[in-house]
């Protein structure tokens, strides 16, 4: 197991996102990590030169950073990162623009008076148009919402525009320096100095946007430098050169820097998304998968269908073979899921074992019938997890949208109860949501409400079925139930209401009130009768219950021989050390213990074994097919037989017909428990009943 838990996690670490394993990581590590992301680039950018494919041209205009020794990324992250860039440069434009019209406008006023003037005043028109469209379509642009992706295209065309508008300033030096007086020069020096700066800094977010923009103006400088061929300007070029290094060494560690914020944050946003173990949509991703599909469905009458996939036994699986092999399997489930659907369908872990489909394309009841299908069967597959061949299969419950609901909540409770349909019906069953789905689902929650204020309002009652020893012929004890008369629903199961009991944790209170009414009845009794009362999983795991029982007994004065109680194998398989250690403080104390419905469970006969059990209780379906079935007659002939080994008491339960009786008294059962020998009664019939104990039987 330990080894499955190591590979595991060096599979997970192996395998992991860098943002996970940045998110994971210790605080010391994460600013080590932080440190090195504004450094790391820069030494792989001095890898040898070499030519670009046209691909990589294509890239390197949209804005990606590799060809500078940038990091890697795939398309729809780099989309992200384009959407990040683009918002920056966006928010800047209106005012960049606003500044090439104002520095036009200083150099047309500048050559006002020179020969230069209505070639200048040319050039700023061209100037004006472009910073007053480009300005304008920025500020439109800003103002809707931040898309979430950009196209290659789209940083492209900046990229070009980038390029058009560095030309017309690159023309500047070339049409304009020459010839101006020296304090124009100086004017003009100004102008393309801080338009290269002004525009490093506005394109710093996408280099070769900033490239685009600069190589010009560069390329004009150097023109008209060269042309005059002074000292000055030679001067003039060497200060131009450095500026050149220095802002593209800045542009460029910026951008590294932004890009790398810009990854890490889609790649969390994509982490919080994603189920760690199974890297399915986790339950976040899920609720907005759905709503999209909603959306569409609202928008587009697109219909959808959502699957419920869950296991009938997976706690089971967990409780028997641990934690690990349990994650290992979800593993193994969920590439299953993936492998039977399709790329447009979304596959999600919710919680636990619980996965969740949602398919937009081919959604008639046929075609998901098929899927449906195909998933069972690929789950009925045996799990092969540390050399154990694990089954366990699923059911689904299927809901139509917008039919079964328009909404995520109304659609999810649709799924859910159709795949609870899907679980009572039996494992590897598919059910459709139907309206019948609601009223039992309203049923349960009505229940639920009322079941708060059953007890106190003096709905529950006890009554007390009658074991037969079939030794002496006589009755030997009784088996407590719980019943329910609800004022509108009237009687109700405990097989309905106590899995509600359970999961609210109600039964904790109603299982104590139990306790205590089957004590006060038994004392009334004979001191040979006993008393059985039913102990429920959850009860269990409650640590005041040994003392809460004591407590009881010693209150109402009953002898701790006399009390049993009756658990199930799910107690032992969910925590077998603790339940073993509350029997045999229970058996101590001499309080018996039966192990109920055997033969339904696991039976595994290690419980017979090791547990100081007093009674084995063998399920009534066995019973009932007692004289058709030979297999359940060997089964029951041969748990008798084990039982008498062991020196444990065996009870039939459910035995309806005298010749069930006759049968099981001559294979050595010792005890009968059915409605032959008595249905539960209340406690004012016991007395009539144990008057005539040993006369009917006998
Ligand atoms: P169980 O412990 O297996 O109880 C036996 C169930 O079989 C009872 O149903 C009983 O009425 C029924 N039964 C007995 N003899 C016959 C028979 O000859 N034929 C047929 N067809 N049925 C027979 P009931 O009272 O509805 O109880 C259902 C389950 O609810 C019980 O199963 C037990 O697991 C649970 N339960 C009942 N009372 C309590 C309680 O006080 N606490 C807890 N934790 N569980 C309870
Ligand atoms: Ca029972
Ligand atoms: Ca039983």
């Amino acid at each position: 197991m330990a080894v499955v838990r190591r590979a595991l996690l060096n599979d997970n670490a192996g395998g992991m996102k860098p943002t996970a394993r940045f998110l994971r990581s210790d605080p010391h590590t994460q600013r080590a990590t932080i440190a090195n992301l504004a450094t790391q680039d820069f030494s792989r950018g001095n890898e040898e030169m070499r030519l670009l494919s046209p691909m990589e041209v294509g890239d390197l205009l949209a804005g990606d950073l590799r060809a500078f020794g940038g990091p890697t990324t795939s398309e729809p992250v780099a989309g992200r990162v384009r959407a990040d860039q683009i918002s920056i440069v966006l928010r800047n434009t209106l005012f960049a623009m606003l500044a090439n019209i104002v520095n036009a406008a200083v150099l047309v006023m500048a050559l006002w008076n020179s020969p230069d003037r209505t070639r200048a005043i040319f050039w700023a028109i061209g100037i004006f148009a472009a910073a007053g469209f480009i300005g304008i379509r920025a500020w439109s642009s800003y103002q809707v919402v931040k898309p979430r992706t950009v196209s290659r295209r789209t940083t492209q065309n900046l990229v070009r525009n980038a390029c058009l508008l560095g030309m017309w300033w690159g023309a500047v030096p070339v049409l304009f320096f020459h010839d101006a007086a020296s304090n124009n020069q100086v004017i003009i020096i100004c102008l393309v100095a801080g338009m290269i700066s002004g525009g490093a800094a506005m394109f710093s977010t996408i280099p070769i946007a900033a490239i685009a923009y600069t190589l010009p103006i560069f390329a004009g400088s150097a023109f008209a430098i060269a042309r005059a061929g002074d000292t000055v300007s030679v001067a003039v070029a060497i200060l131009m050169v450095s500026y050149a290094a220095t802002l593209f060494r800045a542009v460029l560690g910026h951008a590294f820097e932004f890009t790398q914020r810009s990854i890490l944050q889609v790649e969390s946003e994509h982490a919080i998304r994603r189920d760690l173990l199974t890297s399915l949509s986790n339950r976040l991703g899920f609720n907005e998968l759905l709503d999209k599909a909603l959306m569409d469905a609202r928008q587009y009458g697109q219909n959808f269908a959502l699957l419920f996939v869950g296991f009938n036994n997976f706690n089971d699986v967990t409780n028997h073979f641990g934690r690990a092999i349990a994650d290992a399997m979800l593993v193994q489930i969920a590439a299953r899921l993936r492998k039977e659907t399709r790329e447009s369908d979304s596959v999600a872990r919710l919680e636990g074992d619980e996965f969740a489909i949602i398919k937009a394309r081919d959604v008639r009841p046929d075609q998901l019938m098929s899927l449906a299908g195909q998933i069972i069967e690929s789950t009925r597959q045996a799990f092969l997890v540390e050399g154990r061949e694990i089954y366990c299969s699923a059911s689904i419950g299927i809901a139509l949208a917008p039919s079964d609901g328009l909404d995520a909540d109304r659609l999810l409770r649709s799924a859910d109860s159709a795949l609870g349909r899907a679980k009572k019906v039996a494992a590897g069953s598919i059910q459709f949501f139907s309206p019948d789905d609601d009223d039992a689902a309203a049923r349960r929650q009505a229940l639920e409400r009322d079941l708060r204020s059953a007890l106190s309002d003096g709905q529950l009652s006890m009554v007390f079925q009658p074991f037969l020893d079939l030794d002496r012929d006589r009755i030997q004890g009784f088996e407590a139930l719980m019943r329910w008369q609800h004022p509108i629903h009237g009687a109700i199961s405990p097989a309905e209401f106590i899995p509600i009991a359970e999961e609210t944790g109600l039964i904790h209170s109603i299982g104590q009130w139990a306790i205590r009414t089957a004590c006060e009845g038994a004392v009334q009794w004979p001191d040979d009768v006993r008393v059985s009362v039913n102990l429920s999983v959850v009860q269990l795991r409650d640590k005041a219950l040994l003392n809460s029982i004591l407590e009881t007994l010693a209150d109402v004065g009953l002898e701790p021989r006399r009390f049993e109680v009756e658990i199930t194998e799910s107690v032992l398989i969910s925590d077998f050390q603790e339940a073993q250690a509350f029997l045999e403080s229970l058996s101590s104390l001499s309080v018996t213990v039966a192990l109920d419905d055997f033969g339904t469970g696991y039976s595994s006969l290690t419980y017979l074994r090791k547990l100081p059990l007093s009674r084995l209780k063998i399920d009534r379906s066995f019973v009932q097919d007692l004289l058709t079935d030979t297999d359940s007659a060997a089964i029951v002939r041969s748990l008798i037989g084990l039982a008498h080994e062991l020196r444990i008491g065996v009870t039939a339960e459910g035995v309806e017909t005298p010749d069930q009786l006759d049968y099981l008294r001559r294979i050595g059962c010792n005890e009968a428990q059915g409605y032959l020998i008595g249905k539960p009664i209340p406690k004012e019939d016991i007395p009539a009943m144990l008057q005539g104990r040993s006369l009917r039987w006998g």
